[in-house]
């Protein structure tokens, strides 16, 4: 289907052949596909996205003549939005904070409804560029880590703890400046219990930026509320020389996200 040489060779089983492909992953065609292939034209990457990500959930599709367009169809109209977060949920899922996923854009870009190698090398570019993805220095091309701000993102799409966020001031150094105030986001991922992730963000230009803006938090016996008291005590305090003047408690702030 995607030309990519077959891992080995097609299967024969009583309502069609089983084949393997690096890319495409394990999918099924009909005797009739097999002795008359169709052809998807363009539409191919779209129908790799269709069967490979089904193999990934551990289903084999069944290709015949007329369902591959459908099944295409649902694929090719993703989205940078949703290809976006496809990649966070993609290395969130395989994931430890602090871990790292490689992604191989040539084998690899049909898991998330793209069209090329290329538009997946975009796609994690922008991502490290929004600070969601980090990736070390020596292997720039295709090894990714979630920032906190990523596995924020990921928490929300998962949809099962809500976001507490906490806005916080400082007294201004003089008085015709406006206080430094951060807006500081606290998400648990949700595969592991007990462990934050602990985004800042600085919300006008006379809030000294935070040499790290991600954080994680494990310490297991702490509320999240704490991880934010010592996060300002430890980080946001020294910037500004002095105690914040007030935090919020704009706690439970329930994001719907679809
Ligand atoms: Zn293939």
């Amino acid at each position: 289907m995607c030309k990519l040489p077959l891992e080995s060779a097609p299967a024969q089983g009583p309502s069609g052949f089983q084949m393997h492909c690096r890319r495409c992953g394990t999918y099924r065609v009909t005797h009739g596909v097999a002795r008359t292939p169709f052809d998807p034209g363009d539409q191919w990457p779209f129908l790799s996205a269709a069967t490979r990500q089904a193999h990934e959930r551990g289903q084999c599709l069944m290709l015949d003549q007329d369902g591959w367009r459908k099944l295409a169809e649902e694929h090719s109209n993703s989205s940078v939005e949703k290809m976006k977060d496809l990649v966070i949920h993609r290395i969130g899922s395989r994931t430890r904070p602090g871990g790292f996923e490689t992604l191989d854009p040539e084998i690899d870009f049909p898991l998330f409804d793209m069209k090329s190698a290329g538009e997946l090398s975009n796609v994690t570019k922008q991502l490290c560029d929004l600070g969601f993805l980090v990736t070390p220095e020596v292997q720039r091309a295709a090894t990714f880590s979630l920032t906190a701000q990523g596995w924020n993102r990921f928490s929300e799409m998962s949809k099962i703890e809500p976001i507490e966020t906490y806005k916080i001031w400082f007294k201004p150094v003089t008085k015709d400046k406006e206080p430094p105030t951060y807006q500081v986001y606290l998400s648990r991922l949700p595969q592991f219990s007990q462990l934050y992730a602990v985004t800042v963000v600085p919300l006008n230009r006379d809030s000294p930026v935070p040499k790290d803006e991600s954080h994680f938090w494990n310490r297991t016996s702490q509320h999240a509320a704490e991880a934010v008291k010592l996060l300002v005590n430890e980080e946001l305090q020294s910037l500004n020389n002095d105690q914040p003047m007030h935090i919020s408690d704009e706690r439970l702030i329930k994001r719907s996200v679809s």
